[in-house]
């Protein structure tokens, strides 16, 4: 399990995140929302070991990771899928995929992951040959999700997967996070979409300015006035 203990994180004087406390137990889905700024990618790049903190913990299966460099975070498991997905525009989608599988040397290995990916994805399979670059916005997203599960993730970070996409496209997205989560991969997911998100989240916790200001059972949330007038739109 993941646990985020009383972390606080600043750019300069720019405090993003105020102390708060996260738990991702094993085999949960567990969402952080918040509108911008509210210090959500912040906490997400201490986790990945992108940013220091300034005070508190984080801990893995009750070992400290804070203090370690990013790699060796990646290497215990703790793989991010970035926001604005990041992936190698002038490389294959196959090529992509290998880049994720990197600390991998067995290549029968890389091929099994890959064959499942494809599974998940099967738009990737039948554009494993083109140019990133040229993939839709959701399938950068497919892809860009793909890349972090050839690292085979203990706990998969997720920022704003369905962040610009169609809403046929986010409601896919979302059904192959749940599919993930089903078949094992804990998940921490970042999303302004509150409305899809609790409806697949275990547990979930909003951000406002760097602190958490609520949090609950994801369907607990869903009925929340609170949370429905500030971000599901009132309805
Ligand atoms: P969004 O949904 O818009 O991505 P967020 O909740 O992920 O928002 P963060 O990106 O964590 O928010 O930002 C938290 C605060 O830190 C914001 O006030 C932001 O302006 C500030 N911030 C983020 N990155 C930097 C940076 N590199 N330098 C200075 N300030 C930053």
């Amino acid at each position: 399990m993941l646990k985020i203990k009383n972390i606080h994180a600043a750019y300069g004087n720019i405090k993003a995140v105020k102390g708060i406390d996260i738990d991702v137990p094993s085999g949960k889905i567990v969402a952080l929302l918040g509108s911008n700024g509210a210090g959500k990618t912040t906490t997400l790049k201490a986790i990945s070991g992108l940013m220091p903190l300034e005070k508190g913990a984080i801990e893995l299966d009750e070992v400290p990771i804070h203090s370690m460099a990013p790699e060796k975070i990646a290497g215990l498991g703790i793989v991010q899928s970035p926001e604005g997905r990041q992936i190698f525009t002038s490389l294959t989608v196959e090529e992509n995929l290998k880049v994720g599988a990197f600390t991998e040397k067995s290549r029968e290995a890389v091929d099994m992951r890959m064959k499942s990916i494809f599974g998940y994805f099967p738009r990737l399979e039948e554009r494993r040959k083109q140019i990133a670059g040229t993939l839709s916005g959701g399938e950068q997203q497919m892809l860009a999700i793909g890349r972090a599960l050839m690292a085979n993730p203990k706990v998969l970070l997720l920022d704003e997967p369905s962040l610009g996409l169609a809403p046929l496209i986010v409601k896919d997205i979302f059904q192959i996070v749940k599919r993930l989560n089903d078949e094992g991969v804990t998940i921490l997911i970042v999303e302004q979409n509150a409305l899809q998100t609790l409806k697949i989240a275990d547990y979930a916790y909003v951000m406002e300015t760097g602190k958490i200001i609520l949090e609950g059972a994801g369907k607990d949330l869903l009925q929340d006035e609170k949370v429905i007038e500030a971000y599901l739109g009132g309805n």
